[in-house]
């Protein structure tokens, strides 16, 4: 039982070596004005939102979808400095979870 044990614990420690580590770490946005790489804004253009509402007995509205649609360019900008960071909007888009 103690020897499993011990493999196991010697099978994370490889796991987690820096070198692999560093691997699996994707190149973070960093804004090439000031640097920065924390916080960050979208812009949306032309944008149309419809939202459905039900009323209620009372005559209240309660919120029932909300749907929004796009028509225009989406920008990206830096949160510190306002530089254009667009040319990243499309990595910035597959890196929010
Ligand atoms: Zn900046």
């Amino acid at each position: 039982m103690e020897f499993i044990s011990t493999a196991t614990e010697k099978d994370n420690k490889i796991k987690l070596s820096p070198s692999n580590i560093k691997k699996t770490i994707t190149q973070r946005i960093i804004c090439a004005r000031c640097g920065n790489d924390t916080v960050f804004f979208e812009v949306a253009r032309d944008v149309t939102i419809t939202t459905f509402y039900i009323q209620n007995n009372d005559g209240s509205f309660s919120l029932k979808t909300d749907d929004s649609k796009i028509i225009g360019d989406i920008n990206l900008y830096c949160g510190e400095c306002n530089e254009d960071l667009s040319k990243f909007h499309n990595k910035f888009v597959e890196m929010i979870f």
